[in-house]
């Protein structure tokens, strides 16, 4: 991505020694990487953590912020995955409890036979998720009586006759990605611009970064290497390896943030086609709308007029009885999702990650695709196969907050 698209470095100056050794290098400071770090850490061994902007700066700051069984699979069929990432949201109420807050999700019907779809499908869900540490008794889920729901002004007039309640966990995604970083003991090297890896012993043996900061050079050796760059991984294997191979599939989805709006009080998420959710979530005072797929070459692009108008298009026919052309946007963001390649939509691509152990370099290892929801899990998983160690406390150790202070979700 262009240069300018870079966060800017701060002044301060970074402590790190001129010449480091690890024993794992990890490239981006994404959900993965940092929870990566604090796997590793919680095994004794030493890494680590380089970007090239901020920690948690790049997708992992701009997601729905959920961590979710994922409904969508209910309707796509893939209950495998959705039931790795409902014991996944299970941990991070556990581990993150500061981080999280349980929600009852309602999903309206247009008529009674959606009604009983809906109710079949979310109690299902509800049944395989039912380990739900920390969950608010007051929060009811299943039917919503019709005197409930005709007090949202978004079951008027639309074409919604009722709605079924799903229990599902809301976050917040950059602090969560801090947070593990900080629960770390990982060399944290932000704002560090990888310039040129050294081989040797049949791998990559140390890098050259530079300091965004000052322009100063660092070397760091290590015996093994993970990339987990994101929507940006294709682009850096180009560059660094002048490979061409497309590992990834990207598709943008932008939300957008009004201002909260009286009696909308429970999130909802609504059907559209082609497998898509319509999230409208209250929380942190605001009202957040979300999310679209397109796919983009780049991990940052800008958002189209068009997308937006799609997005503003499926809220006026479904939620019609908010002005949502008279509310003022006050703030959209756009995501792009690293999707493993594959023929077809992006929106019928698995959301599931790959370890790819890469041909040339054996000690070299990319993550490719995932979520936020699965990213402890798999970490887990690579650490114990690039160490030999398992780790019984990854799913109970609590994690540190990067600030010293719980994001609460209102
Ligand atoms: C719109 C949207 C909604 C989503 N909603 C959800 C959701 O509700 N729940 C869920 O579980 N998942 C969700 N996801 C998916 C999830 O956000 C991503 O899969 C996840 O954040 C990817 O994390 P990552 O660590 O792989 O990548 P990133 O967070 O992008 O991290 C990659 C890091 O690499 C760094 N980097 C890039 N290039 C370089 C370089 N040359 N040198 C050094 N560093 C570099 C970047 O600065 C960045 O910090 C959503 C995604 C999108 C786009």
């Amino acid at each position: 991505m262009p240069e300018s698209a870079w966060p800017a470095p701060p002044a301060n100056a970074c402590s790190a020694a001129m010449d480091l050794q690890v024993e794992v290098a990890i490239l981006g400071a994404g959900i993965h990487g940092a929870a990566l770090a604090r796997e590793l850490t919680l095994r004794g061994v030493s890494c680590a953590l380089v970007d090239k902007g901020e920690v948690g700066g790049g997708t992992s700051q701009w997601s729905s912020q959920l961590l979710h069984g994922g409904i969508r699979y209910m309707l796509t069929g893939d209950i495998r995955q959705m039931r790795e990432g409902l014991a996944e949201r299970a941990t991070w109420a556990r581990i993150a409890p500061h981080r999280c807050r349980w929600e009852a999700f309602w999903m309206p019907h247009r008529g009674w036979i959606e009604g009983l779809s809906h109710r079949v499908g979310i109690g299902l869900y509800d049944h395989w998720g039912a380990e739900r540490p920390g969950w608010p008794a007051e929060l009811s889920l299943g039917h919503i009586p019709k005197e409930a729901f005709l007090t949202d002004p978004r079951g008027v007039l639309g074409p919604f006759r009722g709605a079924t309640a799903y229990a599902d966990l809301m976050t917040w995604d950059r602090e969560l990605t801090r947070d593990l970083a900080a629960s770390s003991d990982a060399i944290v090297l932000d704002f560090h611009e990888p310039e040129a890896f050294e081989e040797g012993g049949g791998g990559l043996r140390a890098l050259r970064l530079r300091d965004r900061r000052d322009g100063s050079a660092r070397r760091l050796a290590a015996r093994r290497w993970v990339f987990a760059l994101g929507p940006w991984t294709d682009g850096a294997m180009a560059q660094w390896f002048g490979e061409s191979r497309k590992r990834l599939r990207l598709s943008a989805g932008i939300h957008l943030w009004f201002d909260a709006v009286p009696g909308c009080e429970r999130p909802w998420a609504i059907r559209r086609p082609k497998g898509r959710i319509l999230f409208v979530i209250p929380r942190d005072g605001m009202l957040q709308v979300g999310t679209t797929e397109r796919e983009v070459e780049d991990g940052c692009v800008p958002i189209l007029e068009a997308e937006r108008e799609e997005l503003f298009g499926a809220l006026e026919s479904n939620l019609p009885s908010l002005p949502w052309r008279q509310m003022p946007v006050r703030a959209e963001e756009l995501g792009v999702r690293p999707l493993v390649a594959g023929g077809g939509a992006t929106t019928h691509l698995s959301r599931e990650a790959v370890l790819e152990r890469h041909s040339r370099f054996p000690n070299l290892t990319l993550v490719l695709g995932g979520k936020l929801t699965t990213a402890r899990a798999l970490m887990d998983r690579l650490a114990t196969d690039l160490t030999g160690l398992r780790c019984e406390t990854s799913t109970t150790a609590l994690l540190r907050l990067w600030d010293g202070q719980a994001a609460q979700i209102r």
